[in-house]
């Protein structure tokens, strides 16, 4: 068995919203080529895996038929009718030529990925064009059409049969809204989205207080943070708050949405992580999860987004990266004659006003989780 396998698809190039859009696919196609170069698919513990589009069946596991059916009339020559109602035809969601199968390959990526740690081909498999954790049951938003998550984990759980947990954990830059909704009352998936507060950043929700309903509650957790939270403070947060409870809640497969939208360079946020604290909560995850899914996510800096998920998936083959960007892509990141360093060589500056209102945030954030979900899973809600 392969401990590794990434997936990868030269058509991940066709979700492309636009030129003046954020999302832009060379985020994973340079990621694939780093990976690459670092020579971290060669060797008999990694893999490459190719996927094929995911099937209507499948999409149909967390989208309503009349949805898949308008995102896909424009392949046909049919106009899509009333688009605004699921969310396209918007600046952030442009019906671009061919979105319905640029879409669904994703999608069959992380289906690809999921199967592969299923069959046990592999113990850990990477999707970096996955996370698409925004799209909702009958509406595309922030920039996702089809939830490749909510898709794949529905489909892990029909293959496994009763019984089989999974935990989702999701340290993008926004709220994991999509999957947090598509498992709200279930108790099979505990999804957990750690993000920047949604008073500062879109979607707007993932409060404390989100917790699920039903059969579900106390299995959606989330933990908002503020801007200007860096890596001491998000990694403290990480710890006291997500890791006891992945680890209380014995899943058989954890999934998560490695998004890394959380860097201070990102444009689209306003979190102040480097890769170095990137590392540190993946390497947290790597601690709590043996059989294990991975989706890329957000991170619009593209100088950052291949670094740090090379920096991932070294870690995930539990090896060692370079350490610095191998010549053949150093020019990608800035590198002329000087070598440049797989992690970040600086950091951000935060004003000390704003260090201390992000670390009381993330303490009131980590004692609200601890207050409403610690207990439903036999955890004590006191610190320390
Ligand atoms: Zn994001």
């Amino acid at each position: 068995m392969s401990q590794v396998a990434l997936v990868y698809s030269p058509r991940f190039n066709d979700y492309d919203l636009g030129p003046s859009h954020p999302m832009r696919p060379a985020r994973v196609v340079r990621t694939y080529e780093l990976i690459r170069a670092c020579g971290l698919l060669e060797g008999s513990e990694a893999s490459l895996l190719r996927p094929s589009p995911a099937g209507e069946e499948r999409l149909a596991l967390a989208h309503s038929q009349e949805y898949i059916e308008a995102v896909r009339a424009p392949s046909e020559g049919r106009a899509m009718r009333n688009p605004l109602k699921f969310g396209l035809g918007t600046v952030d969601n442009p019906i671009v030529d061919g979105l319905y199968e640029a879409t669904a390959i994703v999608v069959g990526a992380s289906l690809r990925a999921t199967d592969a740690v299923v069959d046990g081909e592999a113990s850990v498999a990477f999707n970096p064009s996955g996370g698409l954790h925004h799209g909702h049951r009958a509406k595309a938003a922030g920039f996702c059409v089809f939830n490749d998550a909510a898709v794949a984990i529905l489909h892990l759980l029909e293959r496994c049969g009763e019984g089989v947990k999974v935990a989702y954990v999701d340290i993008d830059a926004h709220h994991g809204d999509g999957v947090q909704e598509a498992f709200w009352e279930r108790r099979d998936v505990l999804t957990i989205s750690v993000h920047e507060s949604g008073r500062y950043l879109f979607p707007g929700t993932g409060r404390v207080d989100e917790i699920g309903e039903g059969e579900g509650e106390g299995y959606a957790v989330n933990l908002p943070l503020s801007p200007y939270t860096n890596d001491e403070v998000y990694a403290w947060a990480f710890r006291e708050a997500v890791v006891p409870l992945v680890e209380a809640f014995e899943p058989d497969f954890v999934f998560t949405q490695l998004g890394v939208d959380t860097h201070y360079q990102d444009p689209l946020t306003h979190m102040c992580l480097t890769t170095r604290g990137y590392m540190q909560v993946v390497e947290a995850l790597a601690g709590v999860a043996e059989r294990w899914i991975a989706v890329g996510g957000g991170g619009y800096d593209v100088g950052v987004v291949p670094r740090a998920w090379t920096l991932a998936f070294a870690r995930m083959s539990g090896r060692e990266a370079p350490e610095h960007v191998p010549k053949s892509e150093a020019k990608q990141y800035g590198g002329n004659d000087e070598p440049v360093p797989m992690h970040d060589a600086e950091g951000p500056t935060i004003d000390e006003d704003w260090a201390r209102v992000a670390r009381e945030f993330a303490e009131e954030s980590v004692a609200g989780v601890r207050e409403r979900v610690f207990p439903v899973h036999g955890l004590s809600a006191e610190t320390g």
